[in-house]
Formats: C-alpha cells, structure tokens, sequence
C-alpha cells in the first residue's frame, strides 16, 4: 500500500483545494515558518482516524476547519482526501477490490466528521484498521513530527513499545483484539438475558 496524493480543502490553513503528490520514498516538507508544513502532516493523520484534537494542536475537533483571515471568511467545513495504490491488494477484504483506494474525511460545523472509503460512507474504526492492518495510522512512527526523537528518547516503557508495536505491524491486531472482546462480552450478556427468559419459562 503506498500513499499516492493527498488533497485539502479548507483544512487549516489551506482553504483553496490543494492537492499533492506523494512519490515513492522518504517524503520531507520543507519551508519557511508558518507556512504550513505541519498542517500538512496534521492533515494526513487527521485522514486516517486522529481522534485527538491536541494531537492536531487544537482545543476541538472544529479547529481544524479554515477559521477565516482579514481577507478572507471562515469555511463550514474542512475535507481531506487520501489516495492509495493497492496493487500489492494488501487492504482489508471489504476493500481489496480496487488497486486505488480512495479515502476521504470530512467535517462540518456542528455535525463532526463523517468518512467515506471508495464513495461508501465507513466507520471512523474501519478507516483506522483499514491504516493499522497496513503498519501505518495517525500514530505511525514513520510521520516524524518537530520535537518527536526526543519525546521518544523521554517516554515511557509502554508508550515506547507501542512505537515498536506499531513498526512491527502488530497494532490492528491489539485493536481488532478489542473489539472481539467487546463483542464477546455483550454475546455473553446476551446469553445472561436469555438463560433469565428461559429460566422463567420452566
Ligand atoms: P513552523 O516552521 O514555524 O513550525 P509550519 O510551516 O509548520 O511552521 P504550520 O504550523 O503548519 O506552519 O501552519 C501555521 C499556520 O497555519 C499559521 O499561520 C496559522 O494561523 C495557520 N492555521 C492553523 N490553523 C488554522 C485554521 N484553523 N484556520 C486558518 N489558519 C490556520
């Protein structure tokens, strides 16, 4: 899976359309301050399922929606699409038909975000496995950011092992590990109730 361009639309502080390719390799993103280079890199974990707003160095999710200059007004809404080669049909079952992948986010004012995979609406959780079966995700080491080595070299046992856990690919099995046990815990509830009902039968 190889990320092929990514495009934003009032996302921050690219309120036109903007869309980039990404080539093959190391990507760096170079300029001068304040002209948006972290955006950018906010902007491709905001599409893959970033849930934390101070992540995106905002107090709310809102906040990454183009908040207006002098010149120009504030936007209701933010988009950010994602564009993958899947040649090497490495994506989850239920999206492995197309050698592109199409991935899409969007926020509105009041009405939080919604996703989209190849045009069919998804769930924030199915777009985040779709990243982490892939050894990537809004937490990928591999999106270094200002300040991260040390923050690395200064953390915590569990949060540096997530770091190897998520280089090591295993991550979407931690997540689809949950999500089993959740689904087990309400069949098991689900029994509980039925066992009552057939208690009170006999
Ligand atoms: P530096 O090199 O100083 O770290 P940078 O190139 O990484 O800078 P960013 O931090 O990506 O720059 O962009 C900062 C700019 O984005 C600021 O001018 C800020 O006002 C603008 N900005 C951030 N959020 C929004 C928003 N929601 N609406 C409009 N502009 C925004």
């Amino acid at each position: 899976m190889e990320f092929n361009s990514l495009r934003l639309t009032g996302f921050k502080s690219f309120v036109d359309s903007t869309e980039l390719s990404i080539e093959p390799g190391l990507t760096g993103v170079i300029g001068p301050n304040g002209c948006g280079k972290s955006n950018l890199l906010e902007a491709l974990r905001w599409v893959m399922g970033a849930t934390s707003a101070k992540s995106l160095r905002g107090s709310g999710m809102e906040d990454v929606i183009f908040s207006g200059t002098d010149a120009r007004p504030s936007r209701e809404h933010a988009e950010v699409k994602l564009v993958i080669a899947n040649d090497d049909r490495t994506a989850p079952a239920r999206f492995n038909e197309n050698t592109i992948i199409e991935v899409v986010r969007r926020i509105v004012r009041g009405a939080g975000s919604t996703y989209k995979v190849n045009g069919e609406e998804v769930r924030a959780k199915d777009v985040q496995l779709l990243f982490a079966d892939a050894g990537t995700g809004a937490n990928s080491p591999a999106l270094v950011r200002q300040g991260q080595i040390s923050e690395l070299i200064n953390a915590k046992p569990e949060n540096r092992r997530r770091v190897l856990e998520e280089a090591a690919g295993v991550s979407g099995l931690r997540a689809r590990r949950h999500e089993s046990e959740l689904r087990l815990k309400a069949a098991e509830s689900n029994l509980d109730r039925l066992q009552d009902v057939i208690d009170e039968l006999e």
